[in-house]
């Protein structure tokens, strides 16, 4: 029954799942939190003019992937894509620009209505960061910094490389549109049908294509570092220098581009190739027109997101939680059970099992993985004690139930 089945490209997260999830999200708080940036929540639902308007009618995502629907009072509704469209809306409806700068994380759930594959889901999760309010080369190399300090210290499998390009201030982006226009007006006949398209709207986005055809035509297409500015220039120059200082390393990819029109100077990716084509974990840039584009106070802006599923597949270590104490009852389950309630009370992880005789339990101690097993035997009960086993070692020894927590605090 279609109905029982999980919406196509949506997932359940079982705990191990979840467990890893976690992980990467509270690793990333963590780190983010060291630099200086708090959590902001926004809703998961917007009206659609907060992602229309921002991300473009020419983007992908607003013109073949947004969850939109009408509510039942006739609001135009869309479940976010992403996140800096949420965070751009309060900062403006929160009158937040009394409190620059800022610098805010967020996490949560996007939806994108794209064709489902491995890393590529219709719910899939994302961890990001936006610093407000700063206009500076070295900002831009400390967000960077940020999101490498993240992935190392997740530690993941694989290569991750840092692509980095700058798009240049308005006029440095206005001269190079105008070299790649001409260029690709030259080659219209071999362009896909979406490029044709883009080439009219919005040609940045052609070389963002995945079209193999596109691509060859691309890769002979000038590059955005010839056209910049002497500022451009400068400051791409001051981002570079910027990560030298701080140690990550980067590579220049001068066909990484951001198709949207707020974007400006730095962009850049990190990528993996333990993921096929799923291969861009991370993803970001410089924002300075997008906040004023919304309405908002002119604010200059930088942030990336974060695929969660991605970063999780990606962890080296496999994550386990706190190994439980085994509480094995005598004939009096309610004693055994009370015992279990006293330890939990004392902050320790306890496993019971509510049936079953002295062997089986035993049996499900070792299999959920147990450090400990709390043996409440007859004789030993009778002198107000119990058996308390290691199961790693198999030695067993008598505690008395006073000192029960003193004890088990000693097991790791
Ligand atoms: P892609 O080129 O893979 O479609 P994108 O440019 O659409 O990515 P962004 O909007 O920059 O991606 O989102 C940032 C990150 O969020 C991506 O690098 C990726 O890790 C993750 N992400 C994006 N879309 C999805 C999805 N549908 N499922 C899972 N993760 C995703
Ligand atoms: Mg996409």
């Amino acid at each position: 029954m279609a109905a029982l089945q999980p919406v196509r490209g949506t997932h359940d997260l079982l705990p191990d799942e979840a467990r890893r999830h976690r992980h990467v999200e509270e690793v990333a708080r963590a780190i983010a939190e060291r630099y200086g940036y708090g959590e902001i929540s926004t809703p998961i639902f917007e009206f659609t003019e907060v992602f229309s308007r921002t991300l473009g009618d020419t983007s992908d995502v607003v013109t073949k992937e947004m969850y939109t629907f009408t509510d039942r009072g006739g609001e135009g509704i869309t479940l976010r894509p992403e996140g800096t469209a949420g965070v751009a809306r309060a900062f403006i409806s929160g009158g937040l620009s009394q409190h620059l700068p800022l610098k805010l994380f967020y996490r949560g759930p996007m939806f994108r209505y794209e064709r489902p594959q491995k890393g590529r889901l219709r719910q899939f999760h994302q961890v990001g960061i936006e610093f407000l309010g700063v206009d500076n080369p070295l900002a831009d190399a400390e967000v960077i910094a940020t999101g490498a300090r993240i992935i190392e210290e997740l530690g993941v499998r694989g290569t991750i490389t840092c692509e980095l390009n700058t798009l240049g201030d308005g006029e440095s982006r206005d001269a190079y549109r105008a070299a790649l226009v001409d260029y690709l007006s030259g080659h219209v006949g071999a362009l896909s049908k979406d490029s044709v398209e883009r080439l009219q709207r919005n040609p940045l986005r052609v070389l963002d294509s995945k079209d193999e055809g596109d691509k060859r035509i691309v890769a002979d297409a000038p590059v955005m570092t010839d056209y910049l500015n002497e500022r451009s220039r400068s400051y791409f120059q001051q981002v570079i220098d910027g990560l030298t200082a701080l140690g990550v390393p980067y590579r220049l990819n001068p066909r990484l581009v951001r198709g949207l029109d707020y974007y400006c100077h730095t962009a850049f990716e990190f990528t993996t190739d333990a993921l096929g084509a799923q291969g861009t974990v991370l993803a970001g840039g410089r924002y300075d027109g997008l906040i004023g584009q919304m309405g908002g106070p002119a604010t200059p802006g930088i942030g990336w997101a974060a695929g969660v599923e991605r970063l999780a597949m990606l962890l080296e270590r496999p994550l386990t939680g706190p190994r439980p104490i085994a509480v094995i009852p005598g004939p009096d389950s309610v004693q055994g059970l009370a015992l279990a309630e006293r330890l939990r009370r004392a902050g320790l992880v306890v496993e019971f099992a509510f049936s079953g005789n002295m062997g089986k339990r035993m049996k499900r101690a070792n299999k959920v993985g147990a450090r400990v097993a709390v043996i409440m035997g007859e004789e030993e009960m009778a002198r107000g004690a119990v058996a308390v086993r290691d199961l790693d070692s198999g030695a067993q020894e008598e505690v008395p139930l006073a000192s029960l927590e003193g004890r088990l605090a000693g097991f790791r």
